[in-house]
């Protein structure tokens, strides 16, 4: 829902600001964040959280001397506000968001908060699948090539905390969904859009539209001077650049050409407007500022996902103007991000590898994909309306066997036992690895990549990646 910020507000460090009163909804990473930044500006700030605080956050706002609430929503103190920071994690249909869009008190998120007071470049990531890996490893190139840059979004600190205790002159910022809903006047210097697959769809009325406008939103207010990096190949993309008219190409200029990014569209192989690729095992970039090249096996990440996120951290670090030999240094030398494909050890010529973070069909196919032994899978977990068909033929192609890892396994059962020769089940993580140590041969991969979300045994999905790793480490 789209509640445009107070212009007065937005102005930063306004004498008056103690007379606006900001209410932060949620005291968590951006909460705490949004909060301690709205009060070294001088607002009338007040924090309430319908959850128990967790200590660390707490230990911000009695830093800040800023008044909270836990456990509660006291409508009194927070429908008074200017207006509201709202954690990302509050869906609109809450009963406090649906009362303060009542009163019209506009709602922002922490990101377009904090993107007031700062002049850093900000380079933002969003996608369905991939972000904290390209955040990551964005923010590691800018880093290592000796760049004062700090790492925000869901990833790291929040960027409200950083604005407020720090001087960066550069933030890599991962961005989802929720976050973008809450942006208006903030301006990313460099959007990147990975991909948009369906996801979340509980919280957009379960209308794809609604939350391939919401990724769109990573554009809002960029003009030629700024970058928009996507994956060409993406027909959900595709489709919005055309319907945007985002495309300038010599014969189809725009009228107002300067309200549009410039396009930096990025894909596996060369094609007509494709500025970074791979072609002759190379990764290539062009850009204006010159071009690119690395042997693809140099490349730390591996399967043809990470490709995409390498030329996508590529084609920014380029933008920034990061030398081509720390480029490279960068990719060939990154660690990845836990859970994320993790190689976790080789027991008796098998290799273990945690993909916890795989809680979607798309992220498993990728994962599958990039296998090159037998694989035994373990997979599972709560579906979130699961089309398995999607990885039927990589399934058939790669696995050697199946272990089920869920409460409920039956659709897992009905879909695969008649395509994989061996299909079992396991109730715990101990006994999954304990399966899929008997079954794999020398050689093999165990994969861990379960396509569901975990909270029907785990707590979330690094419980379950950590769980995962000690057990394979104890065989
Ligand atoms: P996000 O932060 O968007 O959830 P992650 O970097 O945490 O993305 O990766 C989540 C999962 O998606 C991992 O299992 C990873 O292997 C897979 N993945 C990473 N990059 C991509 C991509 N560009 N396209 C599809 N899947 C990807």
């Amino acid at each position: 829902m789209a509640h445009r910020a107070n212009a007065f507000i937005a102005v930063g460090d306004n004498p008056r600001s103690g007379e606006v009163r900001i209410v932060i909804l949620g005291a968590g990473e951006s909460g705490a964040g949004a909060a301690a930044l709205a009060k070294k500006k001088g607002f009338d700030v007040f924090v309430s959280d319908l959850s128990t605080i967790k200590d660390k956050y707490k230990e911000i706002l009695e830093r800040y001397e800023i008044p909270y609430e836990e456990g509660q929503h006291t409508e009194e103190k927070i429908l008074n506000a200017n207006e509201i920071i709202k954690s990302p994690g509050i869906p609109d249909k809450a009963p406090i968001v649906k009362k303060i869009h009542g009163k019209n008190i506009p709602v922002i998120s922490e990101i377009e908060f904090a993107g007031r007071y700062t002049n850093a470049k900000t380079i933002c990531i969003t996608g369905s699948n991939g972000k904290t890996t390209t955040t990551m490893l964005t923010y590691h190139i800018l880093k290592s090539a000796g760049l004062n840059v700090g790492l925000a979004g869901n990833v790291g600190e929040s960027f409200a905390l950083q604005v407020a205790e720090q001087n960066y002159d550069y933030y890599v910022i991962e961005l989802s969904s929720f976050q973008l809903d809450g942006m208006f006047d903030f301006r990313a210097d460099i959007a990147v859009l990975l991909n948009i697959t369906p996801d979340h769809l509980d919280r957009y009325n379960y209308e794809m539209q609604n939350y391939v406008n919401s990724k769109m939103r990573i554009i809002r207010n960029q003009t030629a001077a700024d970058a928009f990096i996507f994956w060409n190949d993406d027909p959900i993309i595709q489709l919005r650049i055309t319907n945007y008219e985002l495309r300038i190409t010599n014969d189809k200029l725009r009228n107002d050409k300067e309200s549009c990014p410039t396009l930096y569209p990025f894909a596996l192989t060369k094609g007509e407007d494709v500025i970074a690729y791979t072609e002759d095992k190379q990764l290539i970039i062009k850009t204006p500022k010159g071009n690119f090249n690395m042997e693809e096996e140099l490349v730390a990440l591996t399967g043809t996902h990470n490709l995409y996120n390498s030329l996508a951290a590529g084609i920014a670090a380029k933008l920034l103007d990061i030398k081509n030999e720390d480029i490279r240094r960068s990719l060939s030398d990154f660690k990845g991000v836990e859970h994320r494909l993790e190689k976790v050890a080789k027991v008796q010529g098998v290799e273990y590898i945690n993909d916890s973070k795989a809680t979607n069909v798309n992220s498993t196919w990728y994962a599958l994909q990039s296998m090159k032994t037998p694989v035994v899978l373990i997979l599972g977990g709560t579906d979130k309306g699961n089309d398995y068909g999607e990885i039927e033929a990589l399934v058939k192609e790669k696995c050697r066997a199946l272990i089920y890892l869920g409460v409920d396994n039956s659709k897992l059962h009905h879909f695969f036992d008649k395509t994989v020769a061996q299909t079992t089940e396991a109730h715990s993580m101990e006994e999954a690895v304990s399966k899929a140590y008997s079954i794999a041969e020398q050689g093999d991969t165990v994969l861990l990549s379960p396509c569901c979300a975990s909270f029907d045994l785990f707590e979330n999905y690094e419980d379950r990646g950590k769980q995962f790793k000690h057990c394979v480490r104890r065989l």
